[in-house]
């Protein structure tokens, strides 16, 4: 029993990759098609409704093998304020980083404005963040703002 029980902890450590943490429950598959997970081939876990004490229930998701750069990393803001990321390499946490809002979201977030444009054309959305700390993006093209629980992902 307690050689099973240690065999499966080695397959939960990272030796060298990313744990996304502090993910909504709710959200986690958002992580997951946001960072393109679907499509990689290293080997991912991924948790959902583990119990917090921050946050009562949570997501969390690790990846071997793979690091993402500031860009996709940026991306998660849109989903939540408070996802960490950390950067194992050899088994020891090297990084731990709170991800931020970028200056601008481009192509991921839906313009809640039935008129704008982008609605209506095959282009990219683009928002600029006008309030990084209440999450507020005003899209390029209509000046409509969009407040963080009004986000819709493309
Ligand atoms: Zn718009």
């Amino acid at each position: 029993m307690e050689k099973t029980r240690k065999s499966e902890l080695l397959v939960a450590a990272l030796q060298n990759g990313t744990v996304i943490d502090h993910i909504p429950s709710d959200k986690v598959f958002d992580v997951v098609n946001l960072l393109g997970l679907t499509s990689i081939d290293t080997p991912i876990t991924i948790g959902a409704n583990l119990s917090s004490h921050k946050m009562g229930s949570k997501g969390i998701i690790k990846i071997a093998d793979r690091y993402f750069t500031e860009k996709e990393c940026s991306k998660l803001s849109v989903i939540a304020p408070n996802i960490v990321m950390s950067i194992i390499r050899d088994y020891e946490v090297v990084e731990k980083k709170r991800i931020s809002m970028p200056n601008e979201i481009c192509g991921i977030v839906k313009c809640g404005n039935p008129k704008c444009i982008t609605n209506h054309e095959p282009m990219q959305t683009v928002f600029d963040v006008v309030d990084k700390d209440n999450g507020t993006l005003r899209c390029r093209y209509c000046n409509k703002d969009i407040h963080k629980g009004e986000i819709k992902l493309l």
